[in-house]
C-alpha cells in the first residue's frame, strides 16, 4: 500500500514507520501529541529543486512559516539554502538556526519600522515590498541608517492558482502584491528613492497549487513587466516565482518540483531570460509530506449519527482541518486485528470546529497511537494554546539517530508573562 505521506514513511508489517523507525514506539518515548519528522525526507525535497536549478543562478529561499522550528531551520541551512521571511521573529530564528542573513528575502505586505531597521541591520538579500507605502517607508528607514534597502516589487500578476481562496494570493482582490497595471510606475518610484536600490522582482499566487498553468502564466505576466521596466532604463537582476507547490494529501497530483522548475526555466530561455538569476519560496513541499503528528486515542463515543474518536490532540495542535477544511491522511501506527468502524477523529478543545478528521475506517481501542499524515507544513508552525494547552513535542529522525528538537511545553511556561492585580 503507498501511503500519501512521503517516500519514507512506511507500513512494516502491522507497524507504521517513518526512516525505519516504529512511530508508536516514538509515541511511547516522547509522549504525545508529538510532531515526527524525517530529516531526510526535507533534504530530499530540497535536493529535487536545487538538482533542477542546477548550472543556474539560483537561490531556493525555504518559506519557514510552514514550519518554523530551529532544528528544520539548521537542516536547510547547512544544505545550503536561504529564506524566506514575513516577520523580525523568523528572521532572529534564522540567525539562531546559523542561517546566513545574505540569503534571506523579507516577504509581507505590513513590515514594521522596527522590522526595517533589524533586516536592514543583519543584510538580508532583499526587502520583497508589497505597496507604495511601504516603499516610501523603507527609503526613509534605509537612509536613516546611512544604507540603501535592496528591494524586489512584489507585484499581483492577477492568475487563479484554483485553490482554497483562504490560501490563494495571486488574484486582483487579493491583499498582496502591487497590481500589474500599476507595477511600472511603482518601480519609477522606487528608482528615484536614494535609499533603494531596485535589484528584482518577485510574486507569490497561493499555496498548494497542484497544476502548472497558472505558475507559467503568472511567469509570463512577470517578465511582460521586467520587459517594460528595463526597457524604461531600471535593470533588474533576479526574478522570484515564489513558492505554493502543492504535496499530496490524499489524491492530488501536484507536478513535481524538478517538472516545475525545468517548465519554468524553459519559459524563461524561450523568452530570452536565460541569463536571470532565479529565487524559489517554496515551504510546504520541502517539509509536508517530511512529517506526521501522533495522537493517542483518549475515549471511543459511538453514536446513532456518528461515532467520536477523541484524541488528545486538537485544532490547537494541528489547525488545518479546523482552518480550511483540510483533509489530512490518518493512520494506525499499530495495525489491529479487528473491524473497522467509521469514526470521526475529535480532539479535547470546546468547539465543534475541533476535528481532525471525518468519517475514517479504522480499527482503534483507547490507548492507541493514531498518525495524522503530512503534518511537517503548517502544523506546529500554526499550533497555539488554545484552552491553554502546552505546545506538543518535536522529535526529528535522522537514519540511526532520533532527536528531540524540542521539549513539550511545561503549563507554568503558558501563564509566565501574566501578572496579577
Ligand atoms: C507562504 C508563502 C510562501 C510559501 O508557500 P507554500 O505554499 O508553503 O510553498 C512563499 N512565499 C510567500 C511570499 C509566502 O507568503
Amino acid at each position: 500500500m503507498s501511503l500519501p505521506g512521503g517516500p519514507f514513511l512506511a507500513r512494516s508489517g502491522a507497524d507504521l514507520t517513518l526512516e525505519g523507525h516504529r512511530l508508536a514506539d516514538l509515541a511511547q518515548r516522547f509522549g504525545t501529541p508529538l510532531f515526527v519528522y524525517s530529516r531526510r525526507a526535507m533534504l530530499d525535497a530540497l535536493a529535487a529543486y536545487e538538482t533542477a536549478l542546477k548550472g543556474r543562478p539560483h537561490l531556493v529561499c525555504y518559506a519557514m512559516k510552514a514550519n518554523s522550528s530551529l532544528a528544520v531551520l539548521q537542516t536547510f541551512a547547512q544544505a545550503g539554502a536561504g529564506f524566506d521571511i514575513v516577520s523580525g521573529g523568523e528572521l532572529a530564528r534564522v540567525l539562531a538556526a546559523g542561517g546566513d542573513p545574505a540569503k534571506v528575502v523579507f516577504s509581507g505586505v505590513g513590515k514594521t519600522r522596527a522590522e526595517m531597521q533589524q533586516a536592514l541591520h543583519v543584510g538580508v538579500r532583499c526587502f520583497n515590498v508589497e505597496s507604495l507605502g511601504e516603499l516610501d517607508r523603507l527609503d526613509e528607514v534605509a537612509r536613516g541608517l546611512g544604507l540603501r534597502a535592496p528591494v524586489s516589487l512584489r507585484v499581483n500578476p492577477d492568475v487563479d492558482a484554483g485553490t482554497h481562496p483562504y490560501i490563494s494570493t495571486g488574484l486582483k482582490g487579493n491583499k498582496f502584491g502591487i497590481a500589474h497595471d500599476h507595477a511600472l510606475a511603482a518601480y519609477r518610484h522606487a528608482n528615484s528613492l536614494p535609499g533603494l536600490q531596485v535589484v528584482g522582482i518577485d510574486c507569490h499566487i497561493g499555496s498548494q497549487i497542484t497544476q502548472l498553468e497558472p505558475y507559467l502564466d503568472a511567469l509570463d505576466r512577470v517578465l511582460d513587466l521586467v520587459e517594460a521596466v528595463e526597457a524604461d532604463g531600471i535593470p533588474i537582476h533576479h526574478v522570484d516565482v515564489g513558492g505554493g507547490l502543492g504535496i499530496t494529501y490524499t489524491d492530488e497530483v501536484p507536478p513535481d518540483a524538478a517538472v516545475l522548475v525545468a517548465r519554468l526555466l524553459q519559459r524563461l530561455d524561450a523568452r530570452g531570460h536565460g541569463h536571470r538569476e532565479v529565487l524559489f519560496e517554496p515551504g510546504r513541499s520541502l517539509v509536508g509530506n517530511a512529517g506526521v503528528m501522533l495522537t493517542e486515542v483518549l475515549y471511543l463515543k459511538p453514536g446513532d449519527e456518528k461515532n467520536f474518536c477523541i484524541v488528545d490532540a486538537a485544532m490547537n495542535d494541528l489547525m488545518r482541518p479546523a482552518m480550511y477544511q483540510a483533509w489530512m491522511g490518518i493512520e494506525a501506527c499499530h495495525l489491529r486485528n479487528a473491524e473497522t468502524l467509521c469514526w470521526d477523529i475529535v480532539g479535547p478543545v470546546c468547539e465543534s470546529g475541533d476535528w481532525l478528521g471525518r468519517d475514517r475506517k479504522l480499527a482503534v481501542q483507547p490507548g492507541d497511537m493514531l498518525a495524522v499524515l503530512s503534518a511537517g507544513a503548517y502544523g506546529m508552525a500554526m499550533s497555539s494554546n488554545y484552552n491553554t494547552r502546552p505546545r506538543a513535542a518535536e522529535v526529528m529522525v535522522d537514519g540511526e539517530q532520533v532527536h528531540l528538537i524540542r521539549q513539550r511545553e511545561a503549563v507554568e511556561s503558558l501563564f509566565a508573562y501574566e501578572r496579577l492585580i
